[in-house]
């Protein structure tokens, strides 16, 4: 054999061994021994932290491994995550990378679980073993794994309905799963039976970790950037970023018709009830209701989008840390360090209704004094923006 094919099979082996060391030998075969997969064969993508198979249940139907790998250099830049999220407060040891490990794929699978409790387009996830998540595969009935988003051949005319689902989405993700995916861009999007399905989530953080409103002002920057250059007319970051955050979308007019009702209905409607809801108790948001404000608003004239969201507006909003509390605020030593190294120049807070302006509190008054960061904002404000 040439040394390139020599060369490659040591890498192969490097690779395959890395990944199914003993002990995922191990689990794999019990889950043969269960009945759960009779065999694992190709590798459909190997990656810096996990490598994905396919396997096959005894009944031939198709499964995706996702098995993690277990080098502790793999997961240390990770941290970003872990930090300030609850649920890795405690058990979460960065020396042992088998229990590191462990946790990331059992999050994944929570993770999993909520978005498809959601409504979400997500793979379903059956079962994790340690470092071993077996899920539904997203493929053809043949077993070819469907393409990432950014490899896909979308349809002249789907890539704009794709956008409106993405970001509708992204928004339940936020509101009803209460999760940031934290990594979202087409490479961790499948296209599969005409949808967008979400995957990859087990970085993904709660809606309250302290970097949530960074980590998806990334998202969706990468979202609106990939679509913008298919073409399609999008939100804006910052409009888009309001769309995903705000809890209550302004009323508009239902500008989409509501499907027309099942030739059967369900036997199962709720019984009658005289208990009339409080009447300042919003009605809950429907899905009809927020696309229609998103087409609402990709419907607002040009000139208008273009002046609220012109590229240099935009930039400023991206390099601006956006804290996610008032206690966040004040955080002397991030905060005088960004400020020395010209990172920030304003902060922003998200209110209401819009966004805050903050101006930089001089050196001496970084104090973590959360009153006194709440003084500031009430009355140094530059005023509500839009
Ligand atoms: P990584 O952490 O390596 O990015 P991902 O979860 O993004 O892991 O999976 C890597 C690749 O494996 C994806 O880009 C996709 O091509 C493929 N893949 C992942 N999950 C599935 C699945 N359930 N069905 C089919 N392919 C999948
Ligand atoms: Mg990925």
């Amino acid at each position: 054999p040439s040394s390139y094919a020599n060369m490659k099979d040591r890498a192969d082996r490097a690779t395959t061994e890395q990944v199914l060391d003993p002990r995922t030998r191990t689990i794999l075969l019990k889950m043969v021994g269960r009945g759960l997969i009779d065999e694992v064969n190709g590798c459909v993508s190997t990656g810096k932290e996990a490598n994905v198979y396919h396997a096959l249940t005894p009944e031939k139907a198709h499964l995706a491994l996702k098995i993690y790998k277990t080098s502790i250099l793999v997961f240390k830049d990770r941290d970003k995550y872990v930090s300030g999220e609850h649920r890795f407060r405690r058990g979460y040891s960065r020396h042992n990378p088998r229990k590191m490990v462990r946790l990331w794929a059992e999050k994944e699978m929570r993770n999993l679980k909520r978005l498809r409790a959601a409504g979400l387009h997500a793979p379903e996830p059956f079962e994790v073993r340690e470092n071993v998540l077996v899920m539904s595969f997203l493929g053809s009935p043949e077993g070819w794994a469907s393409p990432r988003l950014k490899d896909a051949e979308l349809p002249a005319d789907a890539a704009a309905p794709l956008y409106e689902e993405l970001l509708l989405g992204v928004r339940t993700l936020f509101h009803r799963c209460r999760l940031v995916h934290a990594d979202l861009s087409e490479y961790n999007i499948l296209y599969h039976e005409d949808h967008l399905y979400i995957i990859d989530v087990s970085q993904s953080v709660e809606h309250d970790h302290p970097s949530a409103f960074d980590f998806l002002r990334n998202d969706l920057k990468n979202v609106e950037e990939f679509f913008a250059r298919r073409g399609v007319r999008c939100l804006g970051l910052r409009r888009a970023f309001e769309f995903v955050t705000r809890d209550q979308l302004p009323a508009v007019e239902l500008l989409i018709q509501e499907a027309p009702p099942a030739i059967d209905p369900p036997p199962s409607s709720p019984p009658p009830t005289d208990a009339q809801p409080p009447a300042d108790v919003p009605p809950p948001e429907t899905d009809l209701h927020a696309l229609s404000v998103l087409r609402a608003w990709l419907a607002e004239p040009a000139d208008e989008a273009d002046a609220r969201d012109d590229g240099q507006e935009d930039a400023v909003f991206l390099r601006a840390h956006i804290p996610r509390s008032l206690n966040e605020v004040f955080d002397p030593e991030r905060d005088a360090a960004a400020l020395a190294r010209g990172r920030i120049g304003a902060w922003c807070m998200p209110m209401r209704w819009g966004w805050c302006r903050v101006r930089p509190p001089r050196t001496s008054l970084l104090k973590p004094n959360p009153a006194k960061a709440k003084a500031v904002c009430g009355s140094e404000g530059e005023g509500v923006v839009q």
